[in-house]
């Protein structure tokens, strides 16, 4: 099997480039974001703090979490709900955060991770793919874009969603998940040591696309030499 990890902050892009490269390669996409994002809705819904491990940890047994892909399209299942567009709004942002720093909910969507990687040629985005999930992935690359640029792009999202917010709030937001994130003891994002990285700040989506899906076969033909 064939995977391909990208990992890296929020608003480089990632998804939208590699759900388009994934679907040019006949690849299964793997949002893993999602999953955390479903973890922070449960959180929020049953009124929990998603920063408070402990009354996250005791949620966990009630949450039951599935991927289904639909012409490649990926959906996510929180208790048999489709919460694939609940989870797209800036609260569940940080509580997906909050939660993801819990060893408890790290440990509960790892073997869902894994398990997809062992049955699919899969591009799955996150944190810690190339360094915690699939440390063994084919090709691994860390996409980043400055912050001021991934701001903008969000901002712009959430202007055509119709979500009221302000460029300022979007960058902030984006600052203080990029520290959580990177900071957190467990499974920081860091770019692991064999990973490429791809700056995509002057860089039209199409030039990113381009670029990830270079690197994926360059790596491919370099595996076969
Ligand atoms: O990628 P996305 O913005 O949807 O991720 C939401 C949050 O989930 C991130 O801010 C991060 O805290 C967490 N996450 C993670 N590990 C992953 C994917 C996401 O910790 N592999």
């Amino acid at each position: 099997m064939i995977s391909v990890a990208i990992d890296g902050p929020s608003g480089a892009g990632k998804s939208t480039i590699a759900r388009a490269v994934a679907g040019s390669l006949h690849y299964l996409y793997i949002d893993t974001g999602a999953l955390y994002r479903s973890v922070g809705l449960f959180a929020l819904r049953k009124g929990a703090e998603p920063t408070d491990r402990e009354a996250v940890a005791k949620l966990l047994p009630e949450v039951s979490l599935s991927l289904k892909h639909v012409d490649g399209v990926q959906r996510v299942f929180l208790n048999g709900e489709d919460v694939s567009e609940a989870i797209r709004t800036p609260e569940v942002s940080k509580a997906a955060s909050g939660v993801s720093a819990h060893p408890e909910v790290r440990a509960l969507l790892l073997e869902t991770q894994r398990s997809l990687a062992r049955e699919n040629n899969v591009l799955m985005d996150g944190r810690d793919i190339g360094t915690v999930v699939l440390p063994n992935a084919t090709v691994k690359i860390f996409l980043t874009a400055s912050a001021e640029k991934r701001a903008e792009r969000r901002f712009k999202e959430y202007q055509q969603k119709g979500i009221p917010t302000t460029f300022e709030t979007v960058l902030q937001d984006v600052e203080k998940r990029d520290y959580a994130d990177s900071h957190r003891e467990i499974a920081p994002l860091k770019q692991a040591e064999d990973a490429v990285l791809l700056d995509t700040s002057d860089m039209t989506l199409e030039e990113s696309e381009q670029a990830v899906r270079q690197i994926i076969l360059d790596a491919q033909h370099g595996q076969k030499e």
